[in-house]
């Protein structure tokens, strides 16, 4: 059987792992996310210290952004416009398929992460869905019609302009591109701003959650107005507050105030809004899917 290799690289850090699925995943490793020319020779080096396992097919790559994920162009594989220092139109995917000789899939971190939970987790069976993560950063990852969405670049969910009265929330927010978007105003560095502490410190009734789950309710509101996604998968080091759900379940309803008439928007959203049931693994173990894909293309 073919092995696959995956790298998903978060702002903070890089997992590798080869097998085929969740429950063959025969080596991983983790290290922190430093600067490409640090943090490529040693994805290449775990794969080639395991070469013992036997040849590896391809390699998925899921990385943060913005990227160029469009196969077509001459940047594809490119992390592109990013602030991280050093990773700025570096050419990822190259690298790698240059160093191991390999084709080589390549997506945002948070399409694989949909990708994962399609093929293997929450939304095996659906073909319309978004998979968003809070933690450092927001970012929304979506397959539409059974294809991971793409278009001018690819979604960034996070950065959405959401409604802010200053008069009852005067935290400017925090994103160096917008201020008060979504991110700025409740990812994990808007919770630390706000309360000087850092979220997982935080008490359950601490009333930043409320804030919190307000912003990202809304959000949601907007990206079932736009998507009419079937499922909203929702990860991140923030999403681990489990609290959050009941509240965003009870307020995202209350947004569109009964517009959109459905079950999953009432008596079923337990199922509509929903954590990862790849846990903090959706990530890499999409990096494989997309290897797979990138190995056997259509
Ligand atoms: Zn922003």
């Amino acid at each position: 059987m073919a092995l696959y290799g995956g790298i998903e690289a978060g702002g903070t850090k890089i997992v590798c792992a080869i097998g085929t699925d969740p429950d063959h995943i025969y080596a991983e490793v983790r290290f922190p996310t430093t600067g490409p020319d640090e943090v490529i020779p040693r994805a290449v080096a775990f794969f080639r210290e395991q070469a013992d396992l036997g040849p590896i097919a391809a390699v998925g790559i899921a990385a943060f952004g913005p990227i160029d994920p469009d196969p077509n162009s001459p940047t594809f594989g490119y992390v592109t416009t990013t602030p991280k220092p050093g990773w700025a139109h570096t050419d990822f995917a190259g690298a790698i398929r240059r160093a191991l000789r390999v084709p080589v899939g390549f997506d945002t971190d948070v399409n694989t992460a949909a990708l994962g939970e399609h093929r293997w987790g929450a939304a095996q069976g659906l073909n319309t869905f978004i998979y968003l993560t809070v933690g450092t950063g927001i970012g929304g990852g979506a397959m539409v019609n059974g294809k991971l969405l793409h278009g001018l670049m690819h979604p960034e969910m996070g950065h959405l302009r959401v409604p802010h009265n200053l008069a009852t929330d005067p935290f400017p927010g925090c994103c160096s591109y917008h201020g008060d978007c979504l991110e700025g105003l409740c990812g994990g560095p808007a919770v630390e701003a706000r309360t000087g502490k850092r979220g997982e410190t935080l008490a359950e009734d601490d009333l930043v959650w409320d804030i919190v789950a307000h912003y990202l309710s809304l959000a949601l509101a907007d990206y079932i107005l736009v998507l009419s996604p079937q499922r909203i998968i929702m990860g991140g080091g923030v999403m681990t507050q489990a609290h959050l759900f009941d509240k965003i379940r009870k307020m995202t309803p209350l947004h569109l105030n009964n517009y959109i008439d459905m079950p999953q928007l009432a008596a079923a959203i337990d199922r509509f809004i929903v954590p990862p049931r790849l846990g903090n693994r959706a990530g890499v173990l999409g990096a494989i899917a997309l290897a797979e894909i990138a190995a056997n293309p259509h």
